[in-house]
């Protein structure tokens, strides 16, 4: 038997209605934003990550799915690709590419696809997952470097979290500082596991030569405590960046946005500036973070793009749906009515009652006339249907139909006119 690859894996109805509705709440939450879709390939250079996501990332460094393209034509070239792992980079080249910067507007750009790491799968933790994503970016003149920015997105998320139903987050926020003033904090970080770092794990002695900030993201337990007494970004930030990080914090104040600032929180991609943030969930377990974002002043910059600064975020698909399975959300309208034909001819009557239902916004499905009552009925429960709406000969005459209440068990016939009305109430 050939089975989905490790770490893929289906989403099966009814899951997928789930996923449909979180969707459908993005789009219509973000479009009240401004916000409007892009596409970008899922293959991309390799190039690409490494030179935004960082050469010294978990994400570049282990998880990329690279492949060697080999030429086919004269004309064409080995190319070196990647699936990509993250969407930023994507919609950064893609700005930079087709001169998104050039109105001198903000640009407000949402995505919603998949994205591939190749990690060791568990539960939240998938080598194809789903991404839900948003760029604010621009020229500088647009004002997409001020902290209303920041502020914008975080209500955002917020109004979004709401929307789908989520409750119980928490959103962590921090500084991580600027091109100016990170150097002078990785300098201190440095100094300061040079007397640490032999009793810390080989993933962080690594890292405290080649990118000592990746240090703050171990998440092996023992290193922990000798984490909580490196030095904190917090003293080290410059005045312009402390300066912007207040503002985004007065903003939420005034907006009445709860967050807790998190020191440590630095996050996984080398891009990120200023401001950093994560909202995690306590239903999900070990991969609490439902989406994390940042701003990235420098990346298109870095790309060989124009200056044009901007902040976004990923949210997590798969675990935000996971979340609100787990808090057994009833956000979707369940089964309203099972419609039964009764008697030889009546698939039709059942099919044209089913359909002004159906037009009415009603979810209906139907049953056949093969099936005995007994049948119908089981099989309505088994749906989870709230009515059993039959269409016998007599009924079809009458134009009025017996209704079962399949939680009460009572039975009334109903006319048509009428039918709509006794189902909502
Ligand atoms: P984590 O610390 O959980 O590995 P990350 O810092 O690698 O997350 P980002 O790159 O910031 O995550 O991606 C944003 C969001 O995408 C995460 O908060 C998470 O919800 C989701 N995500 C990341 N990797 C995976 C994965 N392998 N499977 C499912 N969701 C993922
Ligand atoms: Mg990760």
């Amino acid at each position: 038997m050939i089975k989905a690859v490790r770490g893929t894996r289906d989403l099966l109805p009814p899951d997928t209605e789930l996923w449909n509705f979180v969707e459908h709440t993005v789009r219509e939450v973000f479009a009240r934003y401004n916000y409007r879709e892009i596409r970008t390939p899922i293959f991309e250079s390799t190039e690409l990550f490494s030179r935004s996501v960082g050469e010294e990332t978990d994400i570049v460094s282990k998880e990329m799915f690279t492949w060697e393209d080999k030429a086919r034509a004269a004309s064409e070239k080995t190319q070196t690709l990647t699936l990509r792992p993250e969407n930023t980079a994507g919609v950064v080249r893609a700005y930079i590419e087709h001169e998104l910067g050039r109105s001198g507007l903000l640009q407000k750009l949402y995505y919603i696809g998949p994205q591939f790491r190749r990690e060791r799968p568990q539960k939240g933790r998938y080598r194809q997952f789903f991404q839900i994503g948003a760029e604010v970016l621009g020229p500088t003149t647009a004002g997409s470097e001020l902290p209303i920015r920041d502020a914008e997105v975080l209500d955002m998320l917020t109004a979004l979290l709401d929307a789908v139903g989520l409750t119980g987050w928490t959103l962590y926020l921090n500084s991580v500082g600027c091109a100016k003033c990170r150097p002078a904090y990785n300098q201190a970080l440095r100094d300061a596991l040079e007397n640490v770092k032999d009793q810390m794990c080989g993933d962080c002695q690594r890292r405290s030569e080649t990118n000592p900030l990746r240090v703050l993201d171990c998440k092996v337990p023992e290193d922990q405590p000798i984490i909580e007494g490196l030095p904190k970004i917090a003293d080290y930030l410059d005045e312009g960046c402390r300066e912007h990080f207040a503002q985004v914090r007065a903003i939420l104040d005034t907006l009445g946005i709860p967050y807790q600032v998190n020191e440590r929180m630095v996050r996984g991609l080398d891009y990120y500036t200023r401001t950093t943030f994560e909202f995690t969930h306590g239903k999900l377990g070990s991969q609490s973070a439902v989406l994390g974002g940042g701003r990235y002043d420098g990346l298109s910059e870095q790309l060989d793009g124009p200056k044009a600064p901007g902040i976004g975020f990923a949210i997590g698909e798969d675990r935000l749906v996971l979340a609100l399975q787990a808090q057994q959300q009833q956000t979707l309208a369940p089964l309203k009515a099972f419609v039964v034909p009764l008697g030889e001819g009546m698939n039709r009557h059942a099919l044209k009652l089913a359909k002004q239902l159906r037009a009415d916004g009603v979810a209906v499905d139907v049953s056949d006339e093969s099936f005995r009552l007994k049948k119908s009925f089981e099989t309505a429960e088994k749906l989870g249907a709230t009515f059993a709406i039959i269409v016998g000969e007599n009924e079809v005459k009458a134009d009025a139909f017996a209704v079962k209440n399949l939680t009460s068990g009572l039975q009334t016939t109903v006319s048509r006119s009428e039918l709509l009305g006794h189902l909502e109430d």
